[in-house]
């Protein structure tokens, strides 16, 4: 193998979503609600209601690939006045929107980080919890991401995963489909001006693996009681495991 060669795919092909996501950070969240129909909301919500952040003890959650802060806020606003939260994703532009949405509202329980979730810049054992929505699909080592999930979480920590996934029902899947390769690019390009970046989004949901195939891959980063639930037909699921 010729590993120079599959060391500059890789860092082209994060270069690639570094591109993506600069070019979208302020017309993100108008870009999430319009493309999924305001259901990305009631995905999130379903994340929240199965983390179930703790209202009476310290509870100091890690949201890896945050961008603009939407699953951060929401486990603030679910859990107790001791839950913290670290948001963390490699591109500024996100995070800076993403502070500037958090404003004073949450005061010191909110931080923004800036790192890659192939190298994470955190401690060993320093978090309850770890979420990543709709990030991991575009990281190009995913093995590397869920084993730093594995080595920042707590024994007895939870790893929850909402990433779009496979659908299989037989009349969903053709007009997934068509949305996808027809409307998604052109909502990119009639409101973020890039149609290009959702299209190269359109085809990162295509290559990522089945749910069993996920499933697989967490296990072998060493998380146990591995489990997943297809959401919305299957358009997206949640995988959850624990480090026991
Ligand atoms: N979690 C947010 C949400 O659900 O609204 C944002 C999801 S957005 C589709 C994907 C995010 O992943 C972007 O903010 C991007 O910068 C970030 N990202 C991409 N590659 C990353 C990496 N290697 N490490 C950390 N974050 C990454």
């Amino acid at each position: 193998t010729d590993f120079g060669f599959e060391r500059v795919a890789l860092a082209e092909k994060q270069a690639r979503v570094d591109d993506v996501f600069r070019s979208v950070a302020k017309r993100y969240d108008l870009m999430n609600d319009l493309m999924s129909a305001g259901l990305h909301r009631a995905w999130k919500a379903q994340l929240i209601a199965m983390l179930r952040p703790p209202q009476g003890r310290p509870f100091h959650h890690l949201d890896v690939a945050g961008g603009t802060g939407d699953v951060a806020f929401r486990v603030l606003d679910a859990g107790g006045e001791r839950t913290r939260v670290t948001v963390l994703d490699v591109n500024e532009a996100m995070l800076r929107v993403g502070s500037e949405r958090a404003g004073q509202r949450f005061g010191e329980r909110i931080a923004f980080v800036t790192g890659n979730a192939e190298t994470l810049p955190l401690p060993d054992a320093a978090f309850d919890a770890y979420t990543i929505a709709f990030g991991i699909r575009n990281v190009p080592r995913i093995d590397l991401a869920l084993s730093e999930a594995r080595r920042v979480l707590k024994p007895g920590g939870r790893f929850l995963c909402l990433e779009f996934s496979n659908v299989d029902l037989p009349v969903l899947d053709k007009i997934y489909d068509a949305y996808s390769f027809h409307v998604i690019p052109r909502l990119g390009a009639r409101v973020a001006g890039d149609a290009e970046s959702y299209r190269y989004l359109v085809e990162s949901i295509r290559k990522f693996p089945t749910r069993g195939a996920f499933a697989g891959m967490i296990e072998r980063a060493g998380f146990r009681h591995v489990t997943h639930r297809a959401l919305s037909g299957g358009i997206v699921a949640i995988h959850s495991g624990w480090k026991i």
